[in-house]
């Protein structure tokens, strides 16, 4: 379903992700660990092309893109509304209800009809319990509420893979749980999931496959209670010590 082949990125003379290959079969769950400024985010934002890498190839689905050649807007649109992105600070629209906010991306993006638009933006806020909020606007919920309606918009577009950039770590500790619950339902449905946390509980419960990022590079990856118990390499043992 997501395949990374040979991806790298540069910020200026900053190599931010150095020849990365990944592949995600559909409905796996991968989690992204590793220290800050490791390429985790940069990895995330490569897959839904908010950032483009220099060289390489990402492809979701059916559809590549080569960085090798000129990518054009259109192809960069298209293949954007094949993942839906959760953000670390939920970046909702603060002047559209929970309900609004999770319409506008089929309305305005896809030119879903605004009746259908509405039924189904309110089944996806139903389904990350959120069903008695559809008219309120963001500054009324709690973090933990804001960040379900962010999946639920996430979702509205109907895509094929979700991706989630630290989805908890702006939140209140007691709120973190019912996000984590939300993520937890959406994998076992079988969605194909790509999550950068700190969250090491999740990793280990949710997780098919944990990677370790250091220095824009994968330096390990494997199933979590391999990661976990077994680290094979120097950095992974040290950064699991650190956290642990
Ligand atoms: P992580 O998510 O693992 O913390 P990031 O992907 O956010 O790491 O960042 C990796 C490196 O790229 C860091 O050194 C960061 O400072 C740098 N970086 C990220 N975004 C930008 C940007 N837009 N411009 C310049 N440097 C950036």
């Amino acid at each position: 379903m997501i395949k990374m082949d040979q991806i790298t990125k540069k910020f200026g003379d900053l190599i931010v992700l150095r020849d990365i290959n990944l592949q995600v079969e559909q409905g796996k769950v991968i989690v992204v660990i590793g220290p800050s400024g490791s390429g985790k985010t940069t990895l995330l934002r490569c897959l839904n092309l908010l950032e483009q890498p220099e060289s390489g190839a990402v492809t979701i689905d059916q559809q590549t893109i080569d960085f090798s050649k000129k990518v054009t807007k259109k192809e960069v649109s298209s293949f954007r509304k094949q993942s839906g992105m959760v953000f670390q600070t939920y970046n909702l629209f603060p002047h559209f209800t929970a309900l609004e906010n999770v319409m506008e991306g089929p309305v305005t993006v896809q030119k879903v009809k605004k009746t259908e638009a509405k039924k189904n933006a309110s089944q996806l806020l139903s389904d990350v319990g959120l069903k008695e909020k559809l008219n309120v606007y963001p500054y009324q919920l709690s973090g933990g509420q804001q960040q379900r309606v962010g999946i639920a918009r996430a979702m509205a577009i109907n895509p094929k893979v979700m991706l989630f950039d630290e989805p908890t770590s702006a939140l209140d500790p007691e709120l973190v749980g019912e996000v984590l619950l939300v993520m937890k339902d959406l994998a076992e449905e079988g969605r194909t999931m790509v999550v950068v946390t700190h969250e090491m509980k999740f990793a280990k419960e949710v997780a098919d496959e944990v990677i370790f990022m250091d220095e824009g590079k994968i330096v390990e990856r494997g199933a979590p209670i391999d990661i976990f118990e077994n680290p094979k390499e120097e950095r992974t043992k040290r950064f699991l010590s650190l956290i642990s």
